[in-house]
């Protein structure tokens, strides 16, 4: 199967062609198309798989296919650690390249001023930490995430591991309940699936 196959629009196929991808992986291969119909992902599958643009290009097409009608935070990717943040906001922002779709980057470490700043501008994605995340929806009255229309919760065991059960609650409760959520996990422990029980809708589960 190819990324035609996979009816990405030309900007999607173009940002893959740049990036020197010549088909998909795996993992792409089987969530991407259930991820364009709107259905809940549960994917097992480890870094180097090719997770990332698994989730980030069904994503990206959503937002090309139903463009906002006001400017508003329509995807929240929560990861567990800043530096996959950043590859994660990296990977993105190269799919996104020929696209006019913004993307920020909110976790420790960088001023939270400036992150406050980009928030308010409204960025169609946010790549975050969950604490520095929860921090800016406490605190600023004009970040809120009303709109959003996907959740994406990357290496959910280590999101757990490292103590933020109570972040991810607390986020999924300010997310609407009508939306796309897809989890990712290298290892389905049964806090994983306690999770995966909060925060999705009759999934699909899929491994590679
Ligand atoms: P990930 O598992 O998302 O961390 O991705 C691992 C690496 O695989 C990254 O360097 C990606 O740029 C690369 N990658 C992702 N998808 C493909 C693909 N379809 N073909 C070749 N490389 C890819």
């Amino acid at each position: 199967i190819s990324f035609i196959e996979l009816n990405l629009s030309w900007p999607l196929l173009r940002a893959c062609e740049a990036l020197g991808y010549s088909k998909p992986t795996p993992i792409q291969s089987a969530v991407i198309p259930l991820a364009m119909n709107g259905s809940d992902i549960c994917g097992s599958a480890v870094t180097g798989s090719g997770k990332t643009a698994a989730f980030a290009l069904p994503t990206l097409e959503r937002l090309l296919f139903r463009p906002r009608r006001v400017p508003a935070i329509r995807v929240l990717i929560l990861t567990p650690t800043r530096e996959l943040a950043v590859q994660v906001h990296s990977m993105i922002e190269k799919l996104a390249q020929f696209t006019d779709i913004r993307c920020c980057l909110v976790v420790g470490g960088l001023s939270t001023k400036v992150q406050e700043a980009a928030l308010r501008s409204m960025p169609d994605i946010v790549v975050a930490t969950p604490g520095r995340m929860i921090d800016h929806l406490r605190n600023s009255m004009s970040v809120d995430l009303e709109d959003l229309a996907v959740l994406i919760l990357d290496e959910a065991d280590r999101l757990l591991e490292l103590g933020f059960s109570a972040e991810i609650r607390e986020l999924v409760r300010l997310c609407p309940k009508r939306r796309q959520t897809m989890l990712f996990s290298a290892t389905m422990t049964e806090e994983v699936d306690e999770l995966i029980q909060l925060s999705l809708t009759k999934p699909s589960r899929l491994s590679a």
